[in-house]
């Protein structure tokens, strides 16, 4: 069949005939018809019109490299023609698994010595799951099942991962969450404390402190209501991403610890999106001074040219389930694929060469905070947030009192709908706008993204002007 040739409107037909797509409510987009992507290089993609995009969003958060780096390409290409697959269960291993886990424990912090292959990141929760229950089992402590997540959270779309995740959306959807999974509200400043009183820099920083202290307090007081012997571990993104690109106080994570310490609970850190440079750092556990038991890891680690995830386990739990635990009755056909660790090691070895983390620490994410930070002057504009990057614009209809756009005009729709069609792509989320270009963008780029984003704000913003949703 020839996947090469056919007309738009041929794509579209056949793409509303038979393809379910993920997150999409299919009857709407069957009347609507897909954008049809055809082919990406470097930050750029192009649809089946020919149309140029930037994709400030690096696919679904995953192309960390940008597109068609031939490392990637050749590393796959050369294990698909040495040894395409063999798995790991029967006591055999593949060179690239070994060497992917052995560079892995090279990249991550000090405590992270081996690691877990699963296909995605909601199959690594899944993983975690099993894997803190085994823990505090072998221990004997086979009570401690509680793992505490929070609201808006997002960890995946397996029963687990969806379970973990606060969507409210996702749980009403299924009989979610699974038994033994809860959920304390999450350390959003601009959508729990902000208040309605226009605030001072210096104000507003020091009711962000507070607040990131409040929020971690949300922990403990859970873990008392449930009794400490009955948690095993607490979960959080340490920016939260597809919640809104949501970034805690400096003071929330330290304070996290202190009391996953404090009562002896395990530390989870999912870095499916934060990890392999997002932040400025190798994790965004390191961005905000903190030390995971274990961590979650997926996108980045192959930029998405192919599906690879898993977990990184700390000493504390491995030497537990490998001194005493005996079997461990988990694990997936594709655990330590070779040709997605070939391609991981590829990425990996990419990234270091080309000294991305250190460009978006000491240049680019610090060049993108100035343009975000400038675009607060938008009469649309009610908070700004990067980190490293990834970032965030609120859109309000009130900037001194930050009020909300009644939910019925869905202004983050339409700004999305004016990007898409200016050739940019940002998601929104509500009417929070977030982008995660891919790490390799340059400053010229940055300034070409940016320009296209206050074209696309200025179009959405005459919008509400015109239709009166304005204060
Ligand atoms: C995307 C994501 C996941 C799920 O990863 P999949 O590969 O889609 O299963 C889990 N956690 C976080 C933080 C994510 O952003």
């Amino acid at each position: 069949m020839n996947t090469t040739q056919r007309s738009t409107q041929e794509w579209q037909a056949a793409d509303a005939a038979h393809y379910l797509h993920p997150f999409t409510d299919f009857k709407s987009l069957a009347g609507k018809g897909s954008r049809v992507i055809t082919k990406a290089e470097n930050i750029y993609l192009w649809d089946s019109d020919g149309a140029k995009i930037l994709d400030a969003m690096s696919g679904l958060w995953c192309v960390n490299v940008g597109y068609g780096q031939q490392a990637l390409i050749d590393a796959a290409t050369k294990q698909l023609t040495t040894l395409p697959f063999y798995n790991s269960f029967f006591q055999t291993a593949t060179p690239p698994a070994i060497e992917l886990a052995e560079l892995l424990a090279e990249v991550t912090p000090p405590q992270f010595q081996h690691v877990f292959f699963s296909g995605s990141g909601s199959e690594g929760n899944d993983t975690i799951v099993r894997m803190v229950r085994r823990y505090w089992d072998v221990l004997g402590q086979p009570e401690r099942t509680v793992i505490i997540s929070r609201n808006n959270a997002y960890h995946g779309s397996t029963m687990a991962g969806a379970s973990l995740g606060g969507m409210s959306g996702m749980h009403a959807q299924g009989g979610l969450p699974i038994p033994g999974i809860v959920h304390i509200e999450q350390p959003f400043w601009f959508e729990l404390a902000r208040g309605t009183e226009a605030l001072s820099p210096e104000a507003e920083k020091a009711s962000r402190d507070a607040f990131g202290l409040k929020a971690a307090s949300w922990l403990e007081a859970k873990i008392l209501e449930i009794g400490a012997d009955k948690v095993a571990a607490f979960i959080g993104e340490p920016v939260q991403g597809a919640g809104g690109v949501i970034v805690p106080p400096d003071t929330y994570w330290p304070e996290i610890q202190r009391i996953c310490d404090k009562y002896n609970i395990l530390l989870v850190s999912d870095e499916v999106i934060c990890g392999f440079g997002r932040t400025g750092h190798w994790f965004g556990c390191e961005r905000f001074g903190y030390t995971p038991d274990l961590m979650t890891f997926a996108k980045g680690v192959t930029s998405g040219y192919i599906p690879l995830g898993g977990v990184m386990v700390g000493k504390r739990v491995a030497d537990v389930l490998i001194e005493q635990g005996g079997e461990f009755n988990h694990g997936y056909t594709y655990s330590g694929h070779p040709v997605a660790c070939a391609v991981g090691i590829a990425n990996i070895k990419l990234i270091q060469r080309e000294h991305l983390v250190e460009n978006v620490h000491d240049d680019l994410g610090p060049y993108l905070a100035k343009h975000f930070t400038a675009l607060a002057e938008h009469p649309l504009v009610g908070e700004v947030q990067t980190c490293g990057l990834m970032a965030a614009v609120q859109l309000v209809k009130d900037k001194a009192t930050g009020a909300p756009f009644a939910p019925e005009v869905e202004l983050g729709m339409l700004c999305r709908g004016h990007c898409f069609g200016n050739g940019l792509i940002m998601r929104a989320v509500g009417d929070r706008m977030i982008i995660a270009p891919p790490l390799v963008i340059t400053r010229a780029q940055i300034d070409e993204m940016m320009a296209l984003m206050r074209r696309c704000l200025d179009l959405t913003l005459a919008d509400a002007t015109r239709n009166g949703w304005l204060r």
